[in-house]
């Protein structure tokens, strides 16, 4: 926030003293926090989401999600580990800044916003160090940012739920936070109101030039919403970076697993390559003799019905619309195979088929035992 004995010479007083969202680095450093008993909620998390960065949590219920986002607002303190504001501890050993003085701002899951106060009122609230009138305008330049000026005089009860979403991301960006932390926020919506507010919410994201960090526990959210996704499992970041990295080059299973639907064979490394019911794939980072975990997206399934690599009967198919899920019968193969193919791919009728596998998409890991 700038000082208000140093006016800028171009800004009105009253945007200069709201502070333009002068985007913050936000870093945890080696965060571990424990609510109660063995089990650590957050262990050892190193994390950074950079400034003017859309940056997703993402993870299974429980992996410490929101737990990490209280502990970035000053809600919760964690039990070991340091938080860092464009490399100043606010939380820390040493030192703890208290939420308010942190120029981080929060939309929640439920949006939380009063009942009893005014769309106006709601978005004015967190403006205090404002006179009545500069936060009124304020509060309606945030209003009109999300396209509800038209209903500021009216109480939340007459929104639909994406428009009250939009009144909280109006009051979380009322005073020009330099990080914008936000728990599930499209989770209440329903699903063909979310793809639309989930657009609306990262353009005025990209307007606000906050920094934001999103939890949310999709992965095809994570990839419409990131810059960068951070996976966390059982409190541990197991992975960070862009979408395509996570999805392209998975660390383990688990990672895969949260971004497609995956085949899984279990094999061994021989002479450099491990043996399928659906082919043979090439395994250069495993060690000989090494058990191997093999698993081949759904997607990277070809079907034909008088060529390919292995013969495969259809047990079912269900259309999803492009595509359609075809389950198959194949040699060697205990369970199904399932494939995602164009809608078309195969005649109605067709029975006895073939299958291909697209082998440079087929990832290999070493087996340790995780778990999908
Ligand atoms: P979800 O997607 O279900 O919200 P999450 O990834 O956000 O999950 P957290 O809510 O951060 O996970 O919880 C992490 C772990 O800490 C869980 O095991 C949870 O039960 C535990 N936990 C969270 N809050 C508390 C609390 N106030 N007291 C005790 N344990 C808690």
């Amino acid at each position: 926030m700038s000082s208000p004995s140093a006016p800028s010479p171009v800004r009105s007083p009253a945007r200069a003293r709201t502070g333009v969202s002068f985007a913050a680095r936000l870093a945890f450093e080696d965060v571990s926090h424990r609510f109660t008993g063995e089990t650590a909620a957050l262990d050892r998390v190193s994390l950074a989401a950079e400034p003017g960065e859309v940056l997703c949590l993402l993870g299974p219920s429980g992996s410490g999600k929101t737990t990490l986002l209280r502990i970035a607002a000053g809600i919760e303190v964690q039990s070991a580990g340091r938080v860092l504001l464009n490399n100043r501890e606010i939380a820390g050993p040493s030192v703890f800044l208290p939420p308010e003085q942190r120029s981080i701002g929060l939309v929640f899951q439920d949006f939380a916003l009063f009942p009893h106060l005014t769309i106006l009122d709601n978005v004015r609230f967190g403006l205090t160090a404002l006179s009545r009138e500069e936060a009124r305008r304020e509060a309606m330049v945030a209003l009109s940012r999300v396209g509800l000026e038209g209903y500021a005089g009216a109480y939340p009860h007459v929104l639909s739920g994406g428009e009250q979403q939009r009144v909280a991301l109006a009051r979380a960006l009322a005073p020009r936070p330099a990080v914008l932390l936000m728990d599930e926020p499209f989770s209440g919506l329903d699903s063909r109101l979310k793809d639309a507010v989930r657009a609306e919410t990262l353009a005025i994201l990209r307007q606000s030039r906050a920094t934001a960090i999103i939890v949310t526990h999709d992965a095809e959210e994570a990839m419409r919403m990131a810059d960068r996704i951070a996976l966390l499992k059982d409190g541990r970041l197991v992975q960070a970076g862009p979408a395509q990295e996570l999805y392209q080059a998975p660390r383990d299973l688990f990672v895969a697993g949260f971004f497609s639907e995956l085949n899984v064979f279990e094999a061994r490394v021989a002479g450099g390559w491990v043996e399928t019911p659906v082919g043979r794939f090439v395994a250069p980072a495993l060690e000989e003799g090494a058990p191997a975990t093999v698993a081949v997206r759904l997607s990277d399934i070809e079907v034909a019905e008088r060529t390919g690599e292995v013969p495969a009967r259809v047990l079912s198919r269900r259309f999803l619309g492009v595509v359609e899920l075809v389950e198959m019968a194949i040699p060697g193969a205990e369970e199904p195979i399932r494939a995602r193919v164009r809608f078309g791919a195969l005649p109605t009728k067709a029975r006895d088929i073939w299958l291909s596998v697209r082998k440079s998409d087929v990832l290999v890991f070493e087996r340790r035992g995780e778990s999908a």
